[in-house]
């Protein structure tokens, strides 16, 4: 067992002033290492990988609330739609259509975070700001269609750099990019309110620059 417990109440300890949420990312670690972070208290987990999320679901207690923040497959989501609280890293109107029908047939809501591109990095995956509009227009259009997900907010990942103040601007630039979508598309709703940003070497700079839900991997279960 490799649960570092006082990474986590240091943890827990530094996102309460910001009201924040934190998500313990245990891909690749074993369901007894998410277990032992269960048993002090922890009941928000993320996984990257369908099969992986699959099966430590079956193992693991029922209240536990399970995160899917990988890059996901439009014919995956049948699996994880049964039990998936909410998808982090949705990046296409047909991805959100497909949640939108598997959470129908389990007649359930889906929480969905629409992922922005906000690092330097061509590689990295998510919606560049246009794309990001023009999906919240269809989805504005479509709103009474898709009844069973809900916009949650956005996610992002910043550039892979020992810059920290490039990591604070890219941020920062999400909060406002968040900001400003949430008084154009939410303006009558109580939703789009979060901001999964921050992960083991970011999450301090991400809570200071506006994050709700900081994504923890590494520092809680140890490298990967
Ligand atoms: C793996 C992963 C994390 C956690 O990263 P750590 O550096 O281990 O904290 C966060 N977000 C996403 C999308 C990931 O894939």
């Amino acid at each position: 067992m490799s649960v570092n417990l006082s990474a986590y109440n240091k943890i827990k300890d530094q996102l309460k002033p910001y009201g924040a949420k934190l998500v313990a990312v245990s891909k690749i670690k074993p369901a007894a290492d998410i277990q032992a972070l269960y048993n002090a208290g922890q009941r928000i987990f993320g996984e990257n990988y369908v099969q992986e999320l699959q099966e430590k679901q079956a193992l693991l207690p029922a209240d536990i609330q399970w995160h899917f923040i990988g890059h996901l497959q439009s014919n995956k989501v049948k699996y994880i739609a049964p039990f998936v609280t909410m998808i982090h890293a949705v990046d296409s109107m047909k991805l959100l259509e497909e949640i939108n029908k598997q959470a129908a047939r389990h007649d359930r809501i889906i929480e969905c975070l629409l992922q922005v591109h906000i690092a330097e990095e061509e590689t990295k995956f998510g919606l560049s700001e246009k794309e990001l509009e023009q999906l919240l227009e269809q989805w504005r259009d479509q709103q009474n269609n898709l009844t069973n997900i809900r916009i949650a907010g956005l996610m992002g990942m910043a550039t892979n750099t020992e810059d920290l103040q490039q990591i604070r601007k890219e941020f920062h630039h999400l909060k406002t990019l968040h900001q400003s979508l949430k008084a154009c598309f939410f303006a009558s709703q109580d939703t789009f309110n979060e901001l999964s940003v921050g992960m083991s070497g970011d999450y301090t700079i991400a809570l200071e620059e506006g994050s709700t839900m900081v994504r923890i991997g590494s520092m809680l279960f140890g490298a990967r």
